[in-house]
């Protein structure tokens, strides 16, 4: 008989996103004419730039003439020189230290694979659902939770002992803040003294202007040897629907004085058949001069969106953090559950947000709100707000 995997099936809880989904379906089918503000899940909401769409167009026609086959797993070499070039070249990162891949979901499962099971595990709470969530569903791993909490400015601080792997996030999705260059040294400088490895998580590195935000954590000095990074087209070039990702396997990293590099490299060789020729040719398009202004002009309006739902809300008398080196906003609501503010939001006010709780314990109290929106949806959440005071007011 053929057993199934019991720490999926027995991860108590569904996963975050399926049940906003579920509620606004809910709304939906008793108000099938309500005006959503959809300012939940983080989705794109702009098309993608031209040079992409022309890009794809591109390599659609040629694999009409002249189909490309199975290519590199690890994907082809021009994305990774670029890459390598644009974002790494200066760090001594060479693009052979780069692997191609769908996104950053499946590097992130990918990477706990180079792991024996069983390990002691730092996860950031609250975070990206997808670490605690596949930590939990492999096996018995000891996970600590590391607190990010409003005192600390939602930094996150190494624990005094040890651990084996720790996932951390900059810029941080949920609340929008990001690591700065003194916080991030910590880190590297503790997984150093304790032979730990640091999952880095930068989807929103795009989102960074404040100079002291590393944009890489290989701008930290020794994070060579403890880091493997995270990266993806997904929010920096609107590619959630496309598919494209890589990450970052430093020559340097090792673990158990085993290097990573060429393991990860065998994990590649039998595991996958590399990413999509379409996929990769509007990668490197999004990484031309022309696409790289346009993702930029694009990414540069989603912040702006932000800017103004955390202004408006401020001026509200809100709360507020996150929301400048990220797309997202972080509310601070004293007095409820972040999932009765969620529902208050949702079946009141018509708005989809995400209840900070969703993304663990640390996040009561908090709702998170995504600026991947277009202008007119921030006009008319703006003109709700005053409504939503009103009805916070009355419950707290
Ligand atoms: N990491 C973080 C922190 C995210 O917020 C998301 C998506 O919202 C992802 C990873 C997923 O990235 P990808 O689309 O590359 O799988």
């Amino acid at each position: 008989m053929a057993e199934i995997n019991p720490y999926l099936s027995n991860l108590s809880k569904k996963y975050l996103f399926p049940l906003i989904e579920e509620r606004l379906h809910d709304l939906l089918l008793k108000e099938p004419n309500a005006d959503v503000i959809r300012l939940g899940v983080g989705d794109i909401a702009l098309p993608l730039c031209q040079s992409i769409v022309e890009g794809i167009k591109q390599a659609a026609d040629e694999m009409g003439t002249n189909p490309h086959g199975y290519g590199p797993c690890n994907g082809f070499s021009i994305l990774r020189e670029r890459i390598a070039k644009l974002e790494y070249t200066s760090f001594g990162i060479s693009s052979d230290e780069i692997f191609i891949s769908d996104g950053i979901n499946a590097d992130v499962c990918a990477a706990r694979e180079l792991f024996a099971r069983n390990q002691k595990i730092g996860i950031i709470d609250p975070a990206y659902p997808l670490y605690l969530d596949l930590t939990r569903s492999i096996d018995n791993s000891e996970i600590t939770l590391i607190p990010l909490l409003e005192e600390n400015g939602f930094l996150p601080i190494p624990p005094a002992t040890g651990l084996n792997l720790v996932y951390l996030c900059s810029p941080h999705n949920p609340t929008g803040t990001a690591m700065t260059r003194e916080n991030l040294s910590l880190w590297v400088n503790w997984a150093l003294k304790h032979q730990a490895i640091l999952f880095f998580d930068a989807a929103y590195q795009a989102f960074i202007t404040d100079n002291d935000i590393p944009k890489t954590i290989y701008e930290i000095e020794g994070a060579k040897k403890v880091a493997i990074e995270f990266r993806s087209f997904s929010k920096s070039a609107g590619f959630t629907g496309l598919r494209l990702g890589y990450c970052i396997v430093p020559f340097e990293l090792q673990a158990s004085g085993f290097p990573l590099n060429p393991l990860w490299q065998k994990r590649q060789d039998i595991k996958t058949n590399g990413v999509s020729y379409i996929s990769q040719m509007a990668g490197i398009a999004a990484l031309s001069e022309k696409g790289l202004q346009e993702t930029k002009e694009q990414v540069a309006l989603y912040k702006e969106e932000g800017f103004r739902i955390k202004a408006a809300l401020q001026a509200a008398g809100f709360t507020c953090y996150g929301g400048v080196n990220a797309p997202y906003i972080w509310v601070k609501i004293e007095g409820l559950s972040s999932w009765d503010v969620f529902d208050l939001f949702l079946y009141k006010h018509h708005i989809l947000s995400i209840p900070g709780v969703g993304f663990g314990k640390f996040g009561e109290g908090f709702i998170r709100l995504s600026s991947f929106v277009t202008k007119d949806t921030v006009d008319k959440f703006i003109l709700r707000i005053p409504q939503i005071k009103e009805s916070l007011c009355e419950l707290i």
